[in-house]
């Protein structure tokens, strides 16, 4: 006897045999029930769940000898014939290869005589959008007034395709992906009737690589009972299918968790000994992650799973200890490696840095969590102050009246824009004479105390080139009768400035400055220094003293020092209000 292959020994012969379309069949069934029956039906839906079965299983229901119902006897002669495929009343059309409108013209003359033996002619057209336009439009003619004696049952996978006048005189049924369980459970049933022995695992590999399509299911069963025979091994239905082991995604994301970087390349060479595709190991496992993210974050998520029950305990087991943001990092990194090894050259590295970058990914801290850590700090640093470093998270800025620091840093923060507001502190000052005596007669000029850097604002507010060469220069000697100004030798600045045209413009500047007439000397400075710094040079000097005088505020700062404590870091940069809000 030759091998009859599963999917049509096993083939469903009635409404309750039918796997996953529980919706359709009780549909159906009350249709038939309470007699109002459509004359035309539109099954839709993927290959391998259902269509063309539950279009013979209705052909039976309605042509039954034992008379019309939803369980048809599949023992009458009707019944038998219309299951043998010999019923001359029930026709079988296949719209791929019939596409024609003269063959819809042959069904509309054969449309018109009665049945010879059964109670009703019915036509089931598979892949019924194949057919080309015209024979559409004819087959449209007898849907708009079709025999009594006629039913149409149309099957589909793609409805999209079937023009809206067909469609809208047909009575829809969309078949769905039958979900993985019932599948396994549909196979569980067939393999302990044909005496195959194989474990609830394997049946799951099989059922997953059918893709939510019985017959497809059942195909790889018979694959699988073609190399294994009637005893099947757990590890030869995973080599054989040439599916990832779902042993080893587990123990990938088990390495990940435990951030141990040597177990999770094991499993990157492992997939490379078992041949697996690395992409396709990658995409796995991101459909593990999914699953567990959703084991994680919702409180009955078998629906969403397509899970045999052994898998969805490991998987809880494994994601229970992992928070719900951590999983996500973990998916988002998944997500960009996937992308980008479609075009790499060099897939298992990629896989292995991922597995890396994932093992030693840094631990979100939930939120709440550093809320009760920031409650420390506070009770550390007094209520105020707390407040106010938590409102203005920089160290600097909570500079508190009872801070330990020596010198009272307010003192020293007060205004650290201007100098000579901290006279505590020995600026570098450069050996200026600064002249008392100072003509009255210059309203324009702003004064501060220190000449040379007014007088140097001041020109830059006249002349701003000739201003920004003068910051280059040291003031030798700045008084109302003197001006002496160092450049190193043969800088631009003195080559500059040298120039007629600028000189006679800084002596100007030097003579409504100082209300006198300064004489103005250009010096060359040999490098080796001794001359007083530059402004520029100055400025270097004073915002590097700030910063160190900050940072060392900050690190006093009781607030800052429990910050510190609490969360293990380091100052990394202290800024000042004034700067930041300059900023
Ligand atoms: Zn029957």
């Amino acid at each position: 006897m030759s091998y009859l292959v599963l999917a049509r020994k096993w083939r469903p012969q009635t409404f309750s045999d039918l796997t996953g379309q529980g919706h359709v069949s009780q549909t159906l069934k009350n249709a038939i029930d309470s007699g109002r029956i459509a004359h035309a039906f539109l099954f839709t839906g993927a290959r391998g769940v259902g269509k063309t079965s539950s279009a013979r299983i209705l052909a039976k229901a309605l042509n039954c000898e034992r008379g019309m119902s939803p369980e048809p006897c599949n023992q009458c002669p009707a019944c038998l014939e219309i299951t043998a495929g010999t019923a001359v009343d029930v026709l079988e059309i296949d719209g791929a290869s019939n596409t024609g409108v003269d063959d819809i013209r042959e069904l509309r003359e054969n449309v018109k005589y009665l049945p010879s033996r059964l109670r009703y002619k019915v036509f089931i057209i598979d892949e019924v959008h194949m057919l080309s336009t015209s024979a559409f439009n004819a087959l449209l003619k007898t849907l708009e007034e079709p025999p009594p004696h006629v039913k149409f049952i149309f099957a589909t996978t793609e409805p999209h395709k079937v023009p809206i006048t067909i469609l809208s005189r047909c009575q829809r049924f969309d078949f769905k992906r039958i979900p993985l369980g019932q599948v396994v459970e549909r196979l569980r049933y067939i393999v302990d009737q044909e005496r195959i022995t194989i474990s609830d695992e394997a049946l799951t590999v099989v059922a997953r690589k059918g893709d939510g399509s019985m017959r497809d299911s059942l195909s790889v069963l018979d694959q699988v009972l073609a190399f294994c025979g009637d005893q099947v091994r757990d590890e030869e239905v995973a080599t054989l299918l040439g599916v990832v082991d779902r042993r080893l995604l587990l123990e990938a994301s088990a390495a990940v968790f435990a951030r141990d970087t040597a177990s999770a390349l094991g499993v990157a060479a492992k997939v490379d000994g078992y041949g697996y595709s690395m992409r396709q190991f990658c995409g796995e496992l991101i459909d593990h992650f999914r699953n567990m993210t959703i084991v994680a974050a919702v409180t009955d998520p078998r629906d969403l799973l397509d899970l045999s029950e052994a898998e969805f305990a490991a998987l809880r087991e494994q994601a229970g200890a992992v928070p719900l943001a951590d999983l996500q990092r973990h998916l988002t990194i998944l997500l960009r490696a996937e992308g980008e090894m479609a075009h790499s050259s060099y897939p298992r590295l990629l896989l292995e840095l991922t597995l890396i970058k994932m093992a030693t990914l840094a631990p979100v801290v939930p939120v709440d969590e550093l809320l009760e850590r920031l409650k420390k700090i506070e009770s550390v640093g007094g209520g105020g102050v707390a407040a106010d470093a938590r409102a203005q998270w920089r160290p600097a800025a909570g500079a508190s009246p009872t801070a330990p620091a020596a010198p009272p840093p307010e003192q020293r923060l007060a205004s650290p824009g201007r100098e000579g507001a901290a006279p505590a502190r020995p600026v570098p000052e450069a050996p200026v004479a600064s002249v008392a005596t100072r003509g009255a007669a210059a309203p324009g000029p702003r004064r501060t105390g220190d000449d040379w850097a007014d007088f140097v604002a001041f020109a830059k507010g006249a002349k701003v080139r000739l201003g920004s060469l003068l910051e280059h220069g040291s003031p030798l000697v700045v008084t109302a009768e003197r001006l002496e100004i160092g450049f190193p030798e043969g800088s631009f600045a003195l080559t500059s400035l040298k120039d007629r045209d600028s000189l006679a413009s800084l002596k100007e500047l030097a003579a409504r400055f100082f209300g006198t007439e300064p004489v103005v000397a250009l010096k060359p400075l040999a490098g080796g220094g001794g001359a007083p710094p530059n402004l520029l040079e100055k400025k270097k000097a004073e915002s590097a003293r700030r910063e160190a005088d900050l940072r060392q505020v900050a690190a006093s700062h009781p607030a800052v020092s429990a910050a510190l404590d609490v969360f293990g870091g380091t100052i990394a940069e202290v800024v000042s209000l004034e700067q930041k809000e300059k900023v």
